[in-house]
């Protein structure tokens, strides 16, 4: 993630220790450069157990939305096929094929119909699926702005300024313009009426996100639907509606099933998720999916060998683990409709659990209760001035939590929050404790005297969402 410097000289006196009880004289290697001799596959094993160590325990994480746990049968399944790749068709059909069924299983799931033979891929994450589903919307504008003789110089993008920074570098990377509506007031999310006000012929589409990363609330999309419908009838602009589905592409369908906001709304065009989050497996795997044929411009997609014919494919990486998609099936097999309603139905008993525990303690006021994503976040009341969001996240890390605090995007700069994400492993038992050890921390705090200095004065790190 981090874009690593070229950092030859530094640590030069420190070499990588291995464990003390078999360090021998040339069991020390450099941090830097690649060592003149091997440890060997044993030594190196324990010297990553060891140093791993460090990174801290997956299942307190309560920032990420990605999964940390999986059935021990799935990471076995995981290890035995490390080896495919899944662009290599040719040799690995029946990988081919469990993709083409996982592709299937989520367009049934998002209610494709069948007669507009909707189209879709796997990628590594969320993030390649928007670079896809940008370019696709980009792509199409394009061919309408030259078929009406206009210029195609200025495309534009409007989504709300919650959105996700994948969206943000689609923009970037692909020269779209960002037209983000800002927050106001209690909306800290899109707006349908704010959307379309941004909204002109340069416009190659709407993103509405299902599952805002800032609050785990769902941005209406239906509403966006009908102001963009009522565009197009009152000025003819027909601009195609994107729903970032990351996380509630597999939350919505098993918990909410009532709610309208996939391929059941005619202006949704694509819609993408992270299998990685509440699709249960490991990171490394996402979705993107199409509405018809219209939606995808050709010639956006390139053939690849496939025993000796070819295969349609739309990815921005060729080689990429076969694994993930696996595991994505396996847990679709494994756990089938109920299973996985049942997983999203207790992470969301918990998360409800949770915000109420955390609105009884006192000083916090919920501004999301985990009722849309199992996601909420909370800030603290404006009579609490000895300490701040940023004090109670560092508390609770000293207690194994890892629960981040940011502010909101403009125009709720002023807001400060705390986030908590309660995934798939995160037991009732595990929330009682954390209720528990929040509400000795805010004790502590509470019992201050005066204002903590780092309530003012710590340079703060930007939490990335
Ligand atoms: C996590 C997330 C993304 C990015 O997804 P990756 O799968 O991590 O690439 C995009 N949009 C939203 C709303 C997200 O929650």
């Amino acid at each position: 993630m981090a874009l690593t410097r070229h950092n030859k000289n530094s640590h030069p006196n420190r070499p990588l220790a291995v464990p003390v009880h078999q360090a021998s004289q040339d069991a020390h290697i450099p941090y830097f450069s690649l060592p003149d001799h091997g440890l060997g596959e044993q030594m190196s094993y324990e010297l990553l157990t060891n140093e791993l160590l460090l990174d801290g325990q997956a299942r307190l994480n309560l920032a990420t939305f990605v999964t940390t746990w999986m059935p021990s049968m799935a990471a076995r399944l995981m290890d035995e096929t490390a080896d495919k790749n899944i662009i290599d068709k040719d040799e690995y059909p029946q990988t081919a094929e469990i993709e083409s069924r996982c592709v299937n299983i989520i367009a049934n799931l998002w209610h494709a119909d069948e007669a507009e033979q909707a189209t879709g891929c796997s990628t590594t994450g969320s993030s390649e699926a928007a670079m896809l589903a940008g370019l696709a919307m980009k792509w199409r504008w394009r061919k309408r702005q030259r078929a009406a003789g206009k210029p195609t110089d200025r495309p534009n993008l409007v989504t709300g300024a919650n959105v996700q920074v994948c969206w943000e570098k689609f923009m970037r990377y692909w020269d779209v313009e960002p037209r983000l509506v800002p927050m106001e007031g209690e909306r800290y999310h899109l707006g349908a009426a704010e959307a379309v006000a941004l909204c002109d012929e340069n416009t190659i589409g709407v993103v509405a996100v299902l599952g805002s990363t800032f609050d785990g609330s769902y941005e209406p999309v239906s509403e966006v639907a009908s102001a963009l419908d009522d565009l197009q009838s009152r000025t003819g602009l027909d601009i195609p509606l994107h729903v970032d589905g990351a996380s509630g592409g597999f939350v919505a369908p098993f918990i909410q099933p009532e709610l309208e906001w996939d391929f059941r709304i005619p202006r949704v065009q694509s819609i993408n998720a992270s299998g990685h989050k509440y699709g249960l497996v490991y990171p490394g795997v996402g979705w993107a999916i199409w509405r018809n044929e219209q939606a995808l411009p050709k010639e956006l997609i390139f053939d690849v060998n496939y025993l000796g014919g070819h295969m349609p494919t739309f990815a921005l990486n060729f080689s990429r683990p076969g694994s993930e998609v696996i595991a994505q099936y396996f847990m679709f097999v494994s756990l089938g409709h109920e299973g996985y309603r049942r997983v999203m139905q207790n992470a969301q008993d918990v998360a409800l659990h949770l915000s109420s525990g955390i609105e009884k303690l006192g000083p916090y006021k919920l501004l999301s209760r985990g009722d849309e994503l199992p996601v909420f976040a909370f800030t603290l009341n404006d009579n609490i001035t000895n300490y701040s969001v940023y004090d109670v996240s560092d508390h609770l890390r000293q207690r194994g939590w890892l629960v981040p605090a940011y502010s909101f995007p403009e125009n709720r700069q002023d807001l400060n929050v705390l986030r908590i994400v309660v995934r798939a492993g995160m037991t009732m038992d595990m929330a009682e404790m954390l209720l528990k050890q929040l509400g000795e921390e805010t004790e502590d705090l509470q019992s201050l005297s005066g204002p903590l200095p780092s309530t003012t004065s710590r340079p703060r790190k930007a939490f990335a969402h």
